[in-house]
């Protein structure tokens, strides 16, 4: 048990917390009038929360502890390493072990053309990284008027200045005068909640020609790069047509511009290969990485580089870019231990071939549920679009959102994490779940899935 909860009750922690901590992402007034939820200890896909009630963490706490909660193995390397060499920078002509064995490792596990990585803290930092490496290539290459970058309304790419200025977030951009300038959003692949009358495949190829048509209005030789996640996270897992990547990476390969895939979620397993890419066949020239890369035990992220595109940045003298803790020396340690795990324990195969499919069959049968519009899932990442009226798409309900929050406050209640989007419920558990786990897992789903039904149909919403 964590020591602050056994000294400080509930209530105490949740008024401290309330008066002296300001959460991220969060209506801070209205959190303060109920209190934050306290978790004081995980293991395996379970957390504990200061009343010691047990939660199944449907989440991978924000899609990132793949190999689950509480291993032993990455808190001894971690404290190994902080014996070794707790901290040192990799400025000034200086490497130390840990940061070249992760280099090596991750130029074994990305595609053959990916073989150097620039590192920094977070998915947040590795895309302000690309904004400058992007237009700093361009400039190298004699264009320096290829500026732009391409991205999608409701991608998430961070929360940095450059990474909520790629993002395609509303809500984001009103706050901060965002987005920068040089950013162009085109539509999203979201078949479900905008595609119409045409077929998920026709409202694909359509979705994909959206970045066709902006580069001719922009001019190729404006654009950059386009950038986009493989399966948008946190725009409510939306997982395009069939023919939707294939189209992009047709347009891609015409096209003199950078194609950069945001694996922040996607990568390290999440979809039963070690990146999105793999699973989609796209040969990115960047991939922003974090999350899964330590399994969030320690803060580190990265952006892999396409040989081209290192070959090129080395022709241009220094890169005026780096943070205090590019290649941390214990993150760096934490980010191995996982990698080795991951791969001794076959655990992105089990996803591929063993556990995946047997969540995604039981996850996909839930689209029967009165409740449900659409059950989709790759790998171990899905969503259910909660809908008035089945099968109508164009029903939603009003306003948006509260629905979700509702189901998401019930799901606590029975001992489960899932996040709300709109109206969607999203999950994305550690890859380490087993099937004994998974059954537990559906079952809980389906009794808030009937909870909230019933409240809404009380309330005369249904
Ligand atoms: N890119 C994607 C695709 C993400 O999902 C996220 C985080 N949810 C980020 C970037 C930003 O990562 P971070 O929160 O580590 O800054």
């Amino acid at each position: 048990m964590n020591v602050l909860s056994n000294v400080y009750p509930t209530a105490a922690l949740r008024e401290a917390d309330a008066r002296h901590h300001w959460h991220p992402f969060t209506d801070t007034a209205a959190l303060n009038t109920e209190g934050a939820r306290v978790i004081v200890s995980a293991d395996g896909v379970w957390l504990t929360d200061s009343d010691g009630n047990r939660i199944l963490d449907g989440m991978a706490g924000l899609w990132c502890t793949n190999i689950g909660h509480g291993c032993e193995e990455i808190a001894e390397a971690v404290y190994a390493q902080m014996k070794e060499l707790g901290y040192y920078n990799t400025f000034f002509k200086t490497t130390h072990p840990p940061v070249i064995k992760l280099s090596e490792l991750l130029s074994e596990i990305t595609p053959p053309h990916i073989n150097r990585v620039f590192f920094c803290s977070s998915g947040s930092e590795a895309n302000d990284t690309i904004v400058r490496m992007v237009r700093t290539y361009w400039q190298i290459k004699g264009k320096p008027e290829k500026q732009t970058i391409i991205a999608r309304h409701n991608g998430y790419h961070g929360s940095t200045v450059a990474g909520a200025s790629l993002g395609g977030m509303g809500g984001m951009h009103a706050q901060g005068g965002l987005p920068i300038p040089g950013i162009h959003h085109i539509a999203q692949p979201y078949w479900y909640g905008e595609g119409g009358d045409l077929s998920p495949e026709e409202f694909g190829l359509w979705a994909a020609r959206e970045l066709e048509r902006a580069i001719d209005a922009l001019g190729e030789d404006k654009v950059a790069a386009f950038i986009a996640e493989p399966i948008q996270g946190a725009g409510g897992v939306i997982v395009p047509p069939d023919s939707y990547w294939p189209e992009v990476k047709r347009i891609c390969s015409e096209r003199e511009i950078l194609f950069i895939a945001d694996e922040v979620i996607c990568g390290f397993g999440r979809l039963g290969t070690w990146f999105g890419s793999d699973y989609y066949g796209l040969k990115p020239d960047l991939m922003p990485i974090a999350k899964g890369l330590s399994s969030g035990y320690l803060p580190i992220g990265g952006v892999l580089m396409a040989d081209h595109v290192s070959e090129t940045l080395e022709q241009g003298g220094e890169f005026f870019h780096g943070y205090t803790y590019s290649g941390h020396p214990v993150c760096c340690a934490a980010a191995i231990a996982n990698i080795n795990i991951l791969r001794s324990e076959g655990i992105v195969e089990r996803v591929a071939s063993d556990t995946g499919p047997y969540l995604q069959q039981k996850w996909l049968a839930l689209g029967e549920h009165p409740l449900v519009g659409e059950a989709r899932m790759v790998g171990m990442v899905g969503a259910l679009e909660l809908a008035p009226a089945k099968p109508d798409r164009t029903k939603r309900f009003e306003p948006v959102g509260d629905v979700g929050t509702l189901c998401r406050d019930i799901s606590f209640k029975n001992g489960l994490v899932m996040r709300a989007v709109r109206d969607s419920m999203i999950v994305s558990p550690p890859l380490v779940i087993t099937r004994e786990e998974i059954d537990d897992f559906i079952e809980r789903v389906t009794k808030t899935l009937d909870a909230t039904l019933s409240e809404l149909t009380k309330a005369g919403l249904m």
